[in-house]
This record gives structure tokens, sequence and C-alpha cells, in this order.
């Protein structure tokens, strides 16, 4: 293999990242005979690994675990032709075409990329709590709520999302506690209105997460809760902990050679394409309001097909 400076190949189709997104474009371009490159970056399959049980992905009457859902999807691109490589992709350039792409020392140059490396909640970064992730910590409401049927629950945050989070939740818990650490809200006039209307919500002010309990019973069984205005500790008992304050795309690698918009997520139009040609952005990167499997699949497929016909319209006027 050549130096940082060499051209290791060239592709048709290259697709960063390899979580429903990517997967699926993987596997709409390889039906299309363009043998994708995926460059599936530090979590092959992506998020979706992470979890357990995923119930709401059409097909699948009886739900199915992530990380066997996401190997479905490898194995239904490679059967088409994909060829996917462990390997994170450190910096593009894209000031002209063919664009190239680099990661672990190679450059591989793309006629066309897409762009699909999701995005990561951010967690509090105790380590309860990244002991019982998927114990009863989780970071997706519309996603986990229904397994909380009937259970105490606290999501933590103070934005539109924990606002959201919250009432969503009280369609199947009987207490939501929003535990935030200031005295005031920032989320819109509306959600917060909307929270604090519903009975089943009881904020939490001025306080924060000191610990999750109980890692030795290995679910969550309660809160240990700091407030910062009397530096009292408390004990508050729920059976989930829903993290609602906010997430990071993966979008830093990029350094500026594409639009993102002041939280870092990549801007596209309603055919996701950025503003460089041949170059499309879907999934969790893009979307910082859906954010789900099936939605991110969809914009995959769309990416795909968006690629493949500005590959053909390029043959046309070559
Ligand atoms: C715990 C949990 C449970 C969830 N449960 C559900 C559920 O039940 N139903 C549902 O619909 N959704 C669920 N979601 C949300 C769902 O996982 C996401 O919406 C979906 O995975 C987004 O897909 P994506 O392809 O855009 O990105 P991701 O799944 O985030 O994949 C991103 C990919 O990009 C790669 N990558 C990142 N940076 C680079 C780089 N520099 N170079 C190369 N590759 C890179 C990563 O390795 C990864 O493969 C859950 C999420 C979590 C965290």
């Amino acid at each position: 293999m050549g130096s940082d400076n060499d051209t290791d190949s060239r592709q048709k189709v290259v697709i960063v990242g390899s979580g429903p997104a990517g997967l699926t474009a993987a596997l709409y371009t390889a039906r299309a005979n363009l043998t994708p490159l995926v460059l599936e970056g530090d979590e092959p399959g992506g998020q979706l690994t992470t979890t357990t049980d995923v119930e709401n992905f059409p097909g699948f009457p009886d739900g199915i675990q992530g990380p066997e859902m996401m190997n479905l999807f490898r194995t239904q691109a490679e059967k088409f032709g994909a060829v996917c490589q462990r390997e994170k992709v450190t910096r593009v350039e894209l000031e002209s075409r063919p664009y190239k792409v680099h990661y672990a020392g190679k450059v591989v140059e793309a006629e066309s990329l897409i762009i699909s490396t999701g995005a990561s909640a951010k967690y509090l970064g105790l380590e309860s709590e990244q002991l019982l992730r998927n114990k009863g910590v989780t970071a997706c409401a519309t996603c986990d709520g229904f397994f909380f049927k009937g259970m105490e629950v606290a999501v933590v945050g103070g934005g539109d999302t924990a606002m959201e989070e919250a009432t969503f939740l009280t369609r199947f818990c009987p207490k939501v506690y929003v535990i935030h650490r200031r005295d005031k809200l920032r989320a819109s006039k509306v959600m917060q209105d909307r929270a604090l209307k519903n009975e089943k919500i009881q904020m939490v002010w001025d306080s924060t997460i000191e610990e999750v309990l109980d890692p030795a019973a290995d679910k969550v069984t309660g809160l240990k809760l700091r407030n910062l205005k009397t530096d009292e500790v408390s004990e508050l008992a729920v059976e989930g902990l829903f993290l609602a304050i906010g997430h990071r795309p993966n979008t830093a690698f990029l350094d500026g050679a594409l639009k993102v918009n002041d939280t870092g997520y990549l801007v596209t139009d309603e055919r996701t394409r950025t503003a460089k040609p041949g170059v499309f952005a879907c999934g969790d990167c893009v979307d910082f309001r859906y954010r789900q499997a099936v939605t991110a699949a969809g914009t995959g497929c769309q990416s795909a097909m968006e690629a493949a016909w500005f590959l053909e319209e390029q043959d046309q006027e070559a």
C-alpha cells in the first residue's frame, strides 16, 4: 500500500459509516452495480449494535436484537457486492473530483461520496451510568419508552428534547421526574408549558445526578442527587434514566469541508445533496429531529439513488 500521498484505489461510490443509513446506501448502490466501498469506522453496524431489543423496525413483528439486525443489513449489502472495511476516515479532500478520502495511511479516490457517520448521544460521564447502559439507562424515549411501562422514571435535561421525551414517557409511566441543573428551562415556551402542565411530570430543579443506583443490582433502582443550591444529597427511587442532554454528530473529521449547522449537523437539500456535487449525506449526521433506524435507512436509500443518478449524468456528459 502507498503512503498518505498515493492513491490506493479509485471507487465509484465510497460510503463513510456503516449504520442503518450507510448499509442501506451500500445495499442500493451495490444493486445498482456500483460495488460501493463502505468504510465502517470504529463502530461497525452503528448505534444499534449498542442496544438489545429493537421493536420498531418494520418487518420484525417479534422484535430483533440490534447487533443481529445490523449483521443482516451488512450481509444483505455484501451479497450484492458491497465491500465493507473496518476503517475510520480521518480526512477528506473535496476541492475537486474525484474526491480523496483518507484513512489508515491510505487514500482512496471517490467519484461520489456518501457520508453517514451518525451521531452520539451525550452522557453524563458517570461510571455507574455507563455500567447501567441498556439496563435502565438509555438515551432514546421513542426507542425504549415502551419497555418502561408502569415504571417511575427520570429524564435529565432542560431543553426541548428533554420536555418532548418526558411528555412522551407519560404515555407509559405513572411518574416522570425531570432532573435539571438550573431553576429554569432552556426549552421553548410551548414545550415547557406542555410538560409543566402534565400532572405526571415532576420537576427536580437545581440538581445534578451524582450516581445512578445500583450497579451491584445490575439494574436502575434510583438516583443519587445533589441540590446545587443547598448542597443536600438525596435519593430518588426510579427504574429508568433517560438522557436528554443532546447529541454530537460525528462530523468533526470533515474539518469544514462540508457545511454544518451551529450544532455540527450536516446541511443537505431535500434530496440529501450537500453543496459539493456528488457528495451526499444521510442518517443521524444530518437528522437532529427523528433519529430512528428506519428514517436513517430511508435517507440512506435516497443518497444511494441520488449517487447512482449523479454518476449516470457524469457518464453521459463525458
Ligand atoms: C441505545 C440505543 C438504542 C436505540 N434504539 C433504537 C430503536 O429501538 N429503534 C430505532 O429506530 N432507533 C434506535 N436508536 C437510534 C438508531 O440507532 C439511530 O437512529 C440509527 O442508528 C442512525 O443510523 P445512522 O446510520 O445514521 O448512524 P449510526 O448508527 O450512528 O452509525 C454511524 C456509523 O458511522 C461510523 N463512523 C463514524 N465516524 C466515522 C468515520 N470518521 N469514518 C468511518 N466511519 C465512521 C460508525 O462507525 C458507524 O458505523 C437507538 C440508539 C441508541 C444509541
